[in-house]
């Protein structure tokens, strides 16, 4: 680690924390973070040569692995026509259709450069629909850093344990309403105290940023019966869902349609992306078509466009996702019986090819329930699995992403390095 540790040394100079996302800094786990060099298929190398099998998958955009033959065969051929031109491009349309397709809730897509963007601009949508302020969401759920949803946030909030931003104005945190994660009676109590006040819900379908909670049966549906009953907008935030849980996204798989939907990460295949998207009734509010004003120099930027359809026509291949699924229960299990093995108690949440290893007894089902995980013993986790090439996210409250991209060897390879880091740690407990 003698290069990575001296290129982070050099980064905070410069960078604050040496990073330009707060999770990557380790922070939370302690130690220096291996500055990576490369990326094949499901390994990352790092600057002093060691190979990790990457379960990070720039947390979530890379379903199809690092550096896909398709993806960077078609970028190369549309690179060398040029980098952006903030002009309409036939990519657009292309990736637009792509995605209305999968998304029967999709009639128009408007694309942006980040998930950030996608969930602030459905957010400024929603309020126009419906001519209200006040917006409802879920504690650990994490939608980007948006100024109104930075109030009990997920993600690298949760893991830094300021899951409500410095800097937020105190009037903005006030219109956006919490509830717990899977509580249907929370959300009624808040629509009944003040009916036509709330403009939308906006939820992870499935939390991905406070680890990976799965919604309870009839949570889903239950936000659309609600959001119906109170004339209010429904917003799937399916910045990591989106094509990672099913072709299509959490609502193809719960058959739940929402009002809008955001996208990102798969959608731009590892490059920048997001994407904001619902009925031509209510897209027709956005600028040049309405009076929603949104806007971007670099958005629906061709390579990105092209990364983007490029996995998507690769994961419509019959057969993908049940091999996904496949793989991850199988992975899954070996997880789950080396902590049974160690005495260790875990708590591993699935869904398809996402799933986080919970240092609790659990159930977990919320953000108190994930609270209750020992960050202590994920970092010491962490640790080990690095020193056997494993690479997991850096912080408890995080998905780990399987790859199409991850062998039967790499998987064997993981559960053996996790079981020997559980009989390690149950020594040391
Ligand atoms: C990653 C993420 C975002 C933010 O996307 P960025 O591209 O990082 O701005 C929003 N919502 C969810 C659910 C995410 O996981």
């Amino acid at each position: 680690m003698d290069r990575s540790q001296r290129l982070f040394q050099q980064a905070q100079e410069f960078l604050p924390g040496g990073v330009d996302s707060p999770v990557r800094s380790f922070t939370a786990v302690g130690g220096t973070p291996p500055f990576i060099r490369r990326g094949r298929f499901s390994k990352v190398w790092d600057e002093d040569g060691n190979i990790y099998t990457d379960y990070v998958g720039s947390w979530g955009p890379l379903i199809l692995g690092h550096a896909h033959p398709h993806v960077v065969q078609a970028l190369m051929s549309v690179l060398q026509r040029g980098t952006s031109f903030g002009a309409p491009t036939e990519t657009e349309t292309i990736l637009a259709q792509i995605i209305t397709e999968a998304l029967p809730s999709v009639e128009m897509v408007r694309f942006v450069s980040s998930g950030t963007e996608a969930t602030m601009s459905a957010l400024r949508l929603a309020r126009a629909f419906t001519g209200r302020e006040k917006v409802i969401k879920f504690e650990g759920c994490y939608h980007g850093h948006v100024d109104a949803l930075l109030v009990k946030a997920g993600s690298g909030a949760a893991t830094l344990g300021v899951p409500t931003s410095a800097g937020v104005p105190a009037a903005l945190a006030q219109a956006t309403l919490v509830a717990a994660y899977n509580d249907l009676e929370a959300v009624q109590r808040l629509f009944e105290a003040q009916p036509a006040e709330i403009a939308a819900v906006i939820v992870e379908p499935v939390a991905a940023n406070m680890g990976v909670v799965p919604p309870e049966p009839g949570f889903l549906a239950g936000l659309r019966q609600i959001t119906r009953e109170f004339d209010a907008l429904l917003i799937f935030d399916e910045v990591v869902t989106g094509f990672r849980v099913a072709y299509g996204g959490a609502q193809t798989l719960f058959h739940v349609e929402p009002d809008i939907t955001c996208l990102g990460k798969i959608i731009g295949g590892g490059l920048p992306v997001g994407a904001y998207g619902g009925s031509r009734e209510i897209m027709g509010l956005v600028a040049p078509l309405g009076p929603v004003y949104q806007a971007g120099t670099l958005s629906g930027n061709p390579l990105a466009m092209t990364a983007g359809i490029s996995t998507l026509r690769f994961l419509k291949e019959p057969g993908v996702y049940p091999r996904l699924e496949e793989r991850a229960a199988w992975l899954v299990a070996g997880v789950r019986e080396a902590a049974v093995e160690a005495g260790v108690p875990l708590t591993v949440n699935r869904l398809g090819s996402m799933f986080t290893p919970f240092f609790t007894p659990g159930p977990v089902f919320n953000y108190a329930t994930a609270q209750a995980a020992s960050t202590h013993r994920y970092a010491a986790f962490l640790h080990r699995l690095l020193e056997a090439g494993v690479y997991p996210p850096p912080s408890q409250f995080e998905a780990w992403f399987l790859s199409g991209a991850h062998t039967e060897t790499d998987i064997e390879a993981t559960q053996a390095a996790v079981a020997s880091a559980l009989a390690g740690l149950a020594q040391t407990a």
